[in-house]
């Protein structure tokens, strides 16, 4: 990819950014709040690192991740397009991120990789024990052609999606083509029909996003793109992506058992993961592997599926009807008036899980169903939200945290010269 040829348009820019927010129609002016510096920003997002995540004391879970977090990202623009309708005492409208009256939502992604059937099916009977329906995205030769009886194939609600035929990434698009048909058509050798795709080592490209495309797949999960963001169509180099980007949190059980944690403390990190994003009403999309992990680690896994089921409000639907919702909800059109006392919404779709959000200057929030009509804002039952309820939870270590991480590390790492080093420098 020639990285100098990437020019996204404003418009294009806007729509990508704060799309996924489904304001009204007619709010154009927020074209003019992207300017030069995002574009450079925005390059960023074309390659990606290795990065240090929140950890414990001197533990860091590495992973190689997006440059850029479009998670934090768009939240700092949708601070700044509520700053400027505040500034006019308009309040800030748009479609809610979930059906009804969720809060947030769960999912687990399972990337088979070269698990044995046993260890699915100990994952798979783990998750039916605490009523959550896993999406599995399958190694296809890693099945050695055994596909005939997949976990959960026969269960409602199990959802069946791709991994990968080879384990491995693909340089030139046509091998990418190729490995993607070949196991796709394995897949529907056995009546699994794939809509969703999960790329090895989460490495998203323009080439794998065009033949998601020729191949008719709907979503596809990759942290080299995105992580620990709502789901969003990719800006390519012309145009936006007809593929769903379903972000997921990269950090997995056998990263943090390779940055040396105990159970104990892989409890707290899953759980300060589920809370914090809880509070903030972000999605919770959690990953792993059958293989040596979720198996080894069932107990956590129970942890994590009891931390979930313990909070209301959250919904817990596969990755594939997550996407398919995100999409539909990405089609709705609406129009808004504002009035004085309230405002005219006119809508063609009719559909009783659309909610609005509606954020008032001073820091209340209402929620209505959407339906053309007058909502007066008497009517609506207005409550004060925390202003973390708003802000955005980055996971990501913050940059000096993770320079005094590696200096203290190394320190620690040869305590005796260090001792020396302090001695010299301060005279102990
Ligand atoms: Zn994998």
């Amino acid at each position: 990819m020639n990285f100098s040829t990437f020019e996204p348009s404003l418009a294009q820019m806007a729509e990508w950014a704060i799309g996924f927010e489904k304001l009204p129609d007619q709010l154009e002016f927020v074209e003019q709040l992207f300017h030069i510096e995002v574009i450079q920003e925005y390059s960023k997002f074309r390659s990606f690192a290795n990065k240090p995540f929140n950890g414990f004391k001197l533990k860091r879970p590495f992973e190689k991740v997006s440059s850029a977090n479009s998670g934090y990202f768009r939240h700092l623009y949708r601070k700044e397009i509520k700053r400027k309708l505040f500034e006019r005492g308009m309040p800030y409208i748009h479609i809610w991120y979930y059906p009804s009256n969720y809060k947030s939502v769960f999912s687990f992604r399972v990337d088979t990789d070269s698990s044995r059937r046993e260890d699915c099916e100990a994952v798979f009977h783990l998750a039916q024990k605490n009523k959550i329906h896993l999406t599995w995205f399958i190694d296809v030769a890693a099945r050695n052609g055994d596909l005939s009886d997949l976990p959960g194939m026969s269960v409602s609600g199990e959802d069946i999606q791709l991994h990968c035929f080879n384990h491995q990434i693909f340089a030139d698009k046509e091998s990418v083509f190729n490995d993607i048909r070949n196991a796709y058509e394995k897949l529907e050798s056995v009546r699994i029909h794939p809509s969703g795709y999960a790329a090895p080592y989460g490495v998203w490209s323009e080439n794998l996003n065009a033949v998601l495309e020729e191949l008719n797949f709907i979503y596809s999960s990759e942290f080299s793109l995105a992580h620990d963001d709502f789901p969003y169509f990719p800006l390519l180099s012309s145009r936006i992506s007809r593929i769903l980007q379903v972000p997921i949190h990269p950090i997995c059980l056998s990263i943090l058992a390779k940055a040396s944690f105990t159970h104990g403390e892989m409890k707290s990190y899953f759980q300060r993961i589920i809370k914090e994003k809880y509070v903030r009403r972000q999605p919770i999309m959690l990953y792993g592997h059958p293989l040596n992990e979720m198996v080894k680690y069932q107990d956590i896994l129970d942890f994590v599926f009891s931390q979930v089921s313990s909070r209301p409000k959250i919904w817990k639907p596969s990755y594939t009807e997550f996407a398919q919702w995100w999409i539909f909800r990405n089609g709705v059109r609406f129009t808004i008036r504002n009035e004085l006392y309230g405002f005219e919404v006119k809508t063609d779709v009719e559909d009783k899980r659309l909610m609005l959000r509606i954020e008032f200057p001073n820091g209340e929030e209402a929620f209505t169903p959407m339906t053309s009509g007058f909502i007066n804002f008497s009517s609506l039952e207005k409550v004060v939200v925390s202003r973390k309820a708003n802000s955005y939870y980055n996971p990501l270590e913050p940059a000096w945290k993770s320079y005094g991480f590696f200096v203290l590390k190394i320190l620690s790492k040869f305590r005796s010269f260090s001792k020396f080093f302090l001695k010299e420098l301060f005279y102990l």
